[in-house]
């Protein structure tokens, strides 16, 4: 019996055809508490399995929906493409530019867009579909690598978070002026995360007195060693200003994408990922996606999340009209009944029956995620799912309020590495919990530790969203022996907190003979007199303790 991850007793026995509260008492028999709408982790359904002589499998959401397609012939996976490795051909590289804030990562996405369009026919329209393709043509080979032009690694691992694995190089832009900063690592940790291999592009070579060879030096503690040092990166420098070097980086990447020896489909139905799509008030649903398998054209039943129809008309990142697509192109779609969104499959089926089976199949199933009772999987799920073989990993996502207590963290934490268990750090930084960090931790699988600092709401709801665990400490103590609890089996998984509302604080007022008054309004929840309180500026804890009065 296969069940969805998340799935509950209820959903097990409306399977089965058993009775909801029968399952019930046999756990209770078996010492585990259970009800019946609660969600069930794949340990309990072992035993209850056990128990009962079924084999219980827990799939996920993205094998449930590939082995959808496949009742419709689509081989998302493109297992079939490599039993027959005569069809696959060379395909451009698609690039993602990732870096710190104000580096230059959208000056120069437009800087070689703007090559392009100055060199083309096409009269200098351009058109932002959110990627573009360019021709390198300075050595005669007229090579194409298509770019994603939203800049930054939030849009990159959000989109991966999804399922969906767009990019196959990651250019790294540095200021030379003003070396590796915060973002800068985030980036480098989160192509790390996606196995992404990094090119550098030390960004404001034409500023006066500036150091590449700093920058150099700076990654190299963050693994990121140039060829010349012994690695294996690549190192541009660039101006996106001066536009110098451009053509040296487009021939790197061009280098790193033969490396990477990038093969696709090119005959047959396509499939590919959404970019992002809009409601145009004239051309009605508007969809970029980007074909990576097979050749979508003018004509063709697509499916997308959702979403689906027939492809009326097809512009190209240069506004002009086309009627096929192939692999690595950036092509946007008129057709659609409704807009899907970024990082949602596309693939093209044969008939709109078809199209319209895989898309209420999806509506179906995202309506029962929505319903799933808080199915956060706890700090022990995740460490027997990422374990592989005997030796069992652990990965770590940790934000602190300062740069001291995150190092000290990091440290204390890597200490408890032995030759049973592997725990890695994938990313350390200063700052709230945001929404990327999530995304980080879905992908790479990790815990997320939130020392004196917490997530702001967004990130609160996608961790809810995607069962990501978050645990809140300000005792480096308490950490350390959480997890060690943890690699012993012994944690237990419920949290000694509950969240009881907050509230924004508008004004402060000093009376005299009873101090600092905080004026506020409570946007969340409720807030109680004598209930244990946090004050939060920027995510951050500033104090903690208890809320003597209430007016
Ligand atoms: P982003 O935040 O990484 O997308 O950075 P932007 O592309 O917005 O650039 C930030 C600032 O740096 C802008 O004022 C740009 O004009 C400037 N800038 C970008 N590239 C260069 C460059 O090569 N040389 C110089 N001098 N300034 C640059």
């Amino acid at each position: 019996i296969r069940m969805r991850r998340g799935a509950s007793l209820a959903d097990f026995a409306d399977k089965i055809g058993a009775d909801p509260a029968a399952l019930v008492a046999a756990l209770f028999h078996l010492g585990e508490m259970v009800t019946a709408t609660q969600s069930v982790d794949a340990d309990t359904f072992e035993i209850l399995g056990v128990q009962l002589g079924y084999n219980i499998e827990i799939v996920s959401p993205e094998d449930e929906d590939r082995e959808l397609l496949q009742d419709f012939d689509i081989d998302l996976a493109g297992e079939l493409d490599d039993l027959d490795p005569e069809s696959l051909v060379a395909r451009p590289p698609v690039v993602t530019v990732m870096g710190h804030v104000d580096h230059g990562k959208t000056s120069l996405l437009d800087a070689i867009r703007k090559s392009e369009v100055m060199k083309g026919e096409a009269g200098g329209i351009t058109q932002h579909i959110g990627a573009y393709q360019i021709h390198h043509d300075h050595d005669g080979t007229n090579r194409a690598i298509t770019f994603i032009d939203t800049p930054g690694h939030e849009a990159f691992t959000a989109m991966r978070a999804r399922g969906a694995k767009v990019t196959d190089i990651a250019v790294l832009v540095v200021a030379a002026d003003d070396g590796v900063k915060e973002q800068t690592i985030e980036a480098i940790n989160h192509a790390k995360v996606a196995n992404v291999p990094v090119i550098v592009a030390v960004n404001k070579i034409d500023k006066p007195g500036c150091d590449p060879s700093r920058v150099k030096n700076e990654l190299l503690s963050h693994s990121i060693i140039a060829e010349e040092l012994g690695g294996e990166s690549m190192f541009v420098e660039v101006s996106a200003k001066q536009k110098i070097n451009l053509d040296k980086l487009e021939e790197a990447i061009l280098l790193q994408a033969e490396m990477l020896d990038l093969k696709s489909r090119y005959q047959g139905k396509s499939s590919g990922v959404v970019i992002e799509s809009r409601v145009d008030n004239n051309k009605g649903v508007v969809v970029t996606v980007l074909v990576q398998k097979g050749t979508l054209d003018v004509g063709d039943i697509v499916v997308a999340g959702t979403a689906f129809g027939r492809v009326r008309k097809m512009t190209d990142d240069k506004g002009k009209n086309i009627k096929t697509a192939t692999p690595s192109m950036p092509v946007e779609l008129l057709g659609l009944d409704s807009a899907p969104s970024s990082g949602d499959n596309f693939v093209e089926v044969n008939e709109e029956k078809d199209a319209r089976e895989i898309s209420s199949y999806r509506f179906r199933k995202l309506k029962e995620e929505k319903s799933m009772k808080n199915s956060a999987r706890s700090f022990a799920d995740v460490f027997k799912e990422s374990g592989k073989g005997s030796l069992k990993y652990l990965n770590v996502l940790i934000k602190g309020d300062a740069h001291g207590s995150v190092e000290a963290l990091h440290g204390s934490i890597l200490k408890l590495n032995n030759e049973e268990v592997a725990i890695k750090v994938i990313h350390g930084a200063t700052g709230g919990i945001t929404q990327s960090d999530v995304n980080l931790a879905v992908v790479s699988n990790a815990i997320i530790i939130g020392f004196n600092v917490r997530a702001n709401n967004d990130a609160k709801e996608l961790a809810e969203n995607k069962s990501i665990d978050i645990r809140y400490y300000s005792i480096i103590y308490n950490v350390v022996d959480d997890i060690k609890m943890l690699l012993s089996g012994m944690l237990n998984p419920t949290k000694n907190e509950q969240y009881l509302g907050k509230a924004e604080i508008r004004q402060i007022f000093k009376i005299s003979g009873s101090g600092k008054i905080a004026g506020g309004s409570v946007i969340d929840g409720i807030v109680k007199k004598n209930g244990r309180v946090r004050l939060l500026r920027d995510n951050v804890i500033v104090h903690d303790g208890t809320l003597k009065t209430l007016k």
